[in-house]
């Protein structure tokens, strides 16, 4: 087994690695999830595309480099060691996009992608609902047929919508046949948020940023041209977008191998003679985020060969989610006193841990993860 990089891999890694460091942000834009850090966040994202980064496995007609996964993982892995902003584009380029290359029209490709890569449209998630979380299928918004204009009518209510609060378009699924079967009667709409009909409402979150929305649907409107893979077929087309949410594309290694590469500098600022217990959990950190990369190394490998991720990314959300929690706890465990702190150059592992708790919910939380490994992946009974 070759486990090396070619040559050519190489030189788009420095082409990457050499466009960062003289390009990402210093000092950092405040958090994307604030009404001033998204707009700023929203210029890197149109930098990015213009030097055709922001999306570099995408065919170059919509704005990507037609680059391999492995460059993908690459360009990743350069990203997050640079310290580049996170992406607020990443609900569309890296949950809706994938499934709009499934099952798109060439007609939506061409409207929504290049749009949405550039961040002149940004996308937000409108899944979950006050009486729908785990339980997707049991989802109340509607969406009734207008024939006169050729569409849609949507009423109801979405929740904990992602930067919901400043995104211009949704991606929701909604209830199309109230009598059929709970699965079989939902269909996967994309909704332009500026029109009449439609109320977005922020929600504070834990640390004070307000991205978080509540988006309520009152006889809003959505036309024929943007149902998504089929009336009434809302179920399988979400099941593909689970797929990028819980496998490879939300969070990959690079994240977690930068995290663990700033917990390893942090802990060389310890004195040496600081608790060996805690040395001990930051090796184990760097072990765990680098066991995840080589596990995605062979997951990519089953998808160029033709296979598909499968139930196994249930397995990979636990794995990087629990990761991402232990590494922050870690970090406040090396800070002692100055954990709390939440202005200066180490807020952010406050600021990080804090949404890191939030990792085994999002997604599908973990519980319903290991519903699925068993079922699915371990073959064991329901009950
Ligand atoms: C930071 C963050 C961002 C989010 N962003 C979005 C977004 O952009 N768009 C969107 O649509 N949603 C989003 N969500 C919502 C998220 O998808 C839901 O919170 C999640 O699916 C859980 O649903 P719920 O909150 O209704 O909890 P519930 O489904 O009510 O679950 C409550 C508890 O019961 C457990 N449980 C439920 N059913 C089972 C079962 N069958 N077996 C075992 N345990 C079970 C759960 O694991 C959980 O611990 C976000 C959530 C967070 C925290």
């Amino acid at each position: 087994m070759d486990l090396s990089f070619t040559p050519a891999e190489e030189t788009f890694r420095a082409e990457v690695r050499g466009w960062l460091a003289a390009n990402v942000p210093n000092p950092p834009l405040p958090s994307g999830d604030t009404a001033e850090g998204f707009r700023l966040h929203l210029e890197w994202e149109r930098k990015l595309f213009d030097a055709r980064y922001a999306v570099v496995s995408w065919p170059a007609e919509f704005g990507g480099r037609n680059a391999s996964l492995w460059e993908w993982l690459i360009f990743e892995e350069e990203y997050w060691l640079a310290g580049a902003p996170q992406r607020v584009t990443q609900n569309g380029i890296f949950l809706l996009a994938p499934t709009i290359f499934e099952f798109g029209t060439p007609e939506q490709q061409h409207l929504i992608l290049a749009k949405m890569a550039s961040g002149e449209h940004s996308w937000c998630q409108g899944w979950s609902e006050p009486n729908a979380g785990s339980d997707l299928a049991g989802i109340g918004s509607t969406a009734v047929r207008d024939d006169e204009r050729g569409g849609w009518r949507l009423n109801g209510q979405k929740t904990w919508t992602t930067r919901g609060a400043f995104c211009t378009h949704l991606f929701g699924l909604f209830r199309t046949d109230p009598n059929a079967e709970r699965h079989a009667g939902m269909t996967y709409l994309l909704v332009d948020l500026d029109q009449p009909g439609i109320i977005v409402r922020g929600v504070e979150r834990l640390d004070g940023d307000e991205g978080f929305a509540e988006v309520f649907f009152d006889d809003a409107f959505v036309p024929d041209s943007m149902v998504l893979g089929g009336v009434n077929k809302g179920w399988n087309v979400a099941m593909a977008t689970t797929g990028s949410e819980r496998g490879l594309t939300l969070r990959s290694p690079g994240r977690f191998l930068a995290t663990a590469q700033k917990l390893i500098e942090l802990a060389q600022q310890l004195p040496a003679d600081a608790s060996p217990e805690l040395h001990d959990r930051v090796v184990q950190a760097w072990i765990d985020a680098q066991a995840y990369r080589w596990q995605t190394f062979a997951t990519v490998t089953k998808l160029v060969e033709g296979g598909t991720a499968g139930p196994e990314s249930s397995m990979v959300k636990v794995f990087w989610s629990e990761l991402d929690v232990r590494l922050h706890e870690i970090a406040l465990d090396l800070l002692g006193p100055h954990a709390e702190l939440v202005d200066g150059d180490l807020a952010h592992w406050l600021k990080g841990y804090q949404f890191s708790l939030s990792g085994p919910i999002y997604a599908g939380t973990n519980e319903i993860q290991r519903n699925v490994i068993g079922e699915r992946v371990l073959g064991l009974p329901r009950k």
